[in-house]
């Protein structure tokens, strides 16, 4: 039976990406050695990282004086190196759900936090909207997509202070204003590649400004000054996230990737709308196009375990929901093709039908 992969993370990448991520396992560019068993200064490898850079500016239109880094240690990570790097007194923080929270903790432990709004006695279902950015804040940090809560920040936003966005799952889904913003971070395994890779764009003038000591690893600058090879990179999610912004440029960009994205998800959310069993748990003009979060009807509560398990039967994978949410969540990243946005819908019209 075919697989709708509708996880949340790690996700759906589209297939050339992992056939041709798998030849090179086996056999790098001819060189009959593995992906795997090359030195990162290798030669051939340099030129992977260089074109899978090259490919992030071209795509998102990154403005001169921005550097594209791959890190390791996952975006959980950029929560602590974003203040080390940037916090010298008072930092902004937008409160959107539990990605936000765990960025705003270890902030804390650098210097004066506030939390200009927060969604959290609604359990997150829409982004706070009315809120004043402290003008003397060294930066404001946003989650732009809230993959728990299925919620998205659609815009890029004007703040009186710099903007730092975890984009970890929307990025390449919509084009970015990179210029509004002096850091861009994010795992890629929503969007990009197999986790173990975490790409950062960051301003480079930004850099230098806190009088603290950063740890060498935790520095951006040692990584800017490195060309990301200061230590051993993740060589195999880098090669496999190349492959997936060459698949996004063949497709036709994060214009025709954001196209697609309103495609999917106003299909998908329709279908909640109209069906008589579901409700969409995100306030309407704030739902995500990546992480799309519905629930039974307070009336068909009952029937929840019961669609699982149907839908389950008829190939749908990774749509039970988070258990901060509760319910159903599809996560329709941009590999996710439409057919399998349909397929589901189809088993909700079905599901429908029997009850
Ligand atoms: C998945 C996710 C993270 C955590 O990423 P890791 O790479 O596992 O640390 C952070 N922020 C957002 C928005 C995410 O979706």
């Amino acid at each position: 039976m075919k697989k709708h992969n509708f996880n949340a993370g790690p996700s759906i990448l589209p297939r050339e990406v992992i056939e041709d991520t798998a030849k090179a396992v086996l056999d790098f560019n001819g060189s009959g050695l593995s992906l795997m068993e090359i030195s990162h200064r290798a030669k051939d490898f340099q030129p992977v990282v260089d074109e899978a850079v090259a490919l992030f500016k071209e795509l998102l239109q990154i403005p001169e004086g921005y550097s594209v880094l791959f890190l390791g240690g996952g975006a959980s990570l950029e929560f602590c190196m974003v203040p080390f790097n940037f916090l010298e007194k008072k930092a902004a923080y937008l409160n959107t759900g539990t990605w936000s929270k765990k960025a705003i903790k270890e902030a804390k432990a650098f210097g004066e936090v506030i939390e200009v709004a927060s969604s959290a006695d609604a359990n997150f279902s829409f982004i706070p909207k009315d809120y004043t950015i402290p003008s003397d804040a060294d930066y404001f940090h946003i989650t732009t997509n809230n993959t728990i809560f299925g919620t998205e920040l659609k815009k890029d936003m004007d703040s009186p202070v710099p903007v730092i966005a975890d984009m970890s799952s929307d990025i390449f889904s919509r084009p970015v204003d990179v210029s509004k913003y002096i850091c861009i971070y994010g795992g890629a395994q929503k969007n990009l590649a197999p986790a173990g890779v975490t790409f950062v764009i960051v301003k480079n003038d930004a850099l230098g400004k806190v009088s603290r000591y950063i740890p060498t690893m935790l520095n951006y600058q040692t990584h800017v000054d490195n060309g990301s090879m200061f230590n051993t990179p993740p060589v195999l999610p880098i090669y496999a996230a190349l492959q997936t912004l060459r698949w996004i440029k063949a497709q036709g960009g994060v214009k025709e990737m954001e196209r697609r994205a309103i495609e999917k998800a106003d299909m998908l959310y329709s279908e909640i709308d109209r069906n008589k069993l579901f409700v969409g748990t995100a306030a309407k003009e704030d739902r995500s196009r990546m992480n799309i979060c519905f629930v039974m009807k307070p009336e068909y509560k009952e029937l929840e375990a019961d669609f699982l398990k149907f839908a389950t039967e008829r190939g749908m994978v990774g749509i039970k929901g988070h258990r901060s949410v509760g319910g159903f969540r599809a996560s329709c990243y941009n590999a996710m093709p439409k057919e399998s946005v349909q397929a589901l819908i189809d088993c909700m019209r079905e599901f429908e039908k029997l009850h």
